[in-house]
């Protein structure tokens, strides 16, 4: 699936991490911010939205190196640090559903890691179920007033730029009658709460956002007017792909980790590994792992055929993001004690992975569209 550019790509990229992101995780964890600074590095370096035409400030790169960047921040223990979201989710929303006046204006800072961005759909009593959204966005003039609160929004401090989710028909019920509205960072009205502490992702800003009397032009709208349902539902299958492609690659890392250490811890006299019981499960969660390689290989293969994969990339989200938990749960138990320090990073992993079956839309949800495309529901 990969060509040499891609190996060589990896590689530079591998190294990036290596040296920049993975040694200074602890710091950032424990001051619940990575240095805004970063996106731009990453920017310059051309590792933001590598899928970006060139004349958006991209290198109008293939969905490969999205994944190999996404992979290789989570085999370096990154996951917090959001820039998938940002390139791969809600970049590409402007690149489908944007004006050119759209695109040239946010494209090229989305590219440079000059415009953070993050997507607002989730509110205080609305998570799964989208139809709940209340957040409203009246016209007056040439204006919207949208008035609401989202809550666990991504980058939602950082942010310069916020793909909020509307309702602009106030007749329209359940999901009709939705947009999605661009709001831009000091607009007056848009004001962020609380930076959310976290079980995981502790350096990643996560973030309340509130929406007061705040007037957008109307120029700020993405697509058409009330249909933001239908564009959300149709992006969520590379939101999908980008999480699973990275609980996978962790799931591979924290094996690599966990075989490294029992192979040289020594108990009884021998190495912990080689107990059936434990060789047993280190050869369980091999397996595993190695089913939900060749199934994410497939799904990502697919993806870049552009064929329609929802359901598949409903299933793989599902199972992977489980067995990742799995594989988590499974590791810690074999690092004993050592698994519970912070000075381990097996211990990091454990916490990160908790979220991958809840973000991106949950195992129930993505059992629930299966068993729908399977006409049980
Ligand atoms: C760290 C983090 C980052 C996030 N980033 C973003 C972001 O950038 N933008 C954004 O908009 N949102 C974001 N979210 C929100 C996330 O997408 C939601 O948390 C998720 O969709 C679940 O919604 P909820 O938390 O309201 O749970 P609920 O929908 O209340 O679900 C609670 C439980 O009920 C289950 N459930 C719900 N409906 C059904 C059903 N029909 N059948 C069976 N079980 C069901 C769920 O599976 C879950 O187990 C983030 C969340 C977190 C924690």
């Amino acid at each position: 699936m990969y060509s040499e550019e891609h190996n060589i790509f990896r590689e530079s990229f591998r190294n990036f991490v290596r040296t920049e992101i993975t040694p200074h995780l602890d710091e950032w964890e424990g001051k619940g911010a990575i240095p805004r600074e970063l996106w731009n590095r990453m920017g310059a370096e051309w590792y933001l939205c590598p899928w970006l035409p060139e004349e958006y400030g991209g290198s109008g790169a293939d969905f490969l190196y999205s994944v190999i960047i996404a992979e290789e921040l989570a085999k370096g223990g990154a996951v917090s640090f959001m820039t998938a979201l940002h390139s791969d989710v809600i970049a590409p929303y402007i690149m489908r559903l944007g004006s050119d006046e759209q695109k040239r204006r946010w494209l090229p800072g989305t590219a440079s890691g000059e415009t953070v961005l993050a997507v607002a759909m989730t509110e205080p009593d609305t998570g799964s179920d989208l139809a709940g959204i209340k957040t409203r966005a009246e016209r007056d003039g040439d204006h919207y007033v949208i008035n609401g609160a989202k809550t666990f929004i991504t980058n939602g401090i950082y942010a310069d730029l916020v793909i909020v989710a509307c309702r602009t028909d106030r007749n329209a019920t359940g999901t009709k009658g939705l947009s999605l509205i661009c709001v831009e960072r000091d607009t007056p009205g848009f004001t962020r709460g609380r930076k959310l502490e976290k079980m995981g992702l502790r350096s990643s800003d996560t973030a309340e956002l509130f929406f007061d009397d705040c007037r957008v032009p109307v120029g700020n709208l993405l697509g058409e007017e009330n249909r933001g349902f239908y564009y959300l539902v149709e992006h969520l299958q590379q939101e999908r792909i980008v999480c699973t492609v990275q609980a996978q690659a962790m799931a591979e890392k924290m094996l690599e980790m966990t075989l490294e250490y029992t192979r040289e811890r020594k108990q009884f006299g021998k190495p912990i590994c080689s107990f059936q019981h434990n060789a047993f499960k280190l050869a369980e969660m091999a397996t595993d792992i190695q089913l939900g390689r060749c199934f994410i290989d497939s799904l990502v293969q697919k993806h870049l055929r552009q064929e329609n994969v929802v359901n598949e990339a409903s299933m793989a989200k599902a199972w992977i993001c489980e067995m990742a938990n799995r594989v988590a749960y499974q590791c810690v138990q074999l690092h004993g004690g050592y698994g519970f320090m912070d000075e381990y990073p097996i211990s990091r992993y454990y916490r990160d992975i908790r979220i991958f079956p809840i973000f991106a839309g949950t195992t129930e949800i993505m059992k629930q569209i299966v068993a729908k495309n399977m006409g049980l529901l």
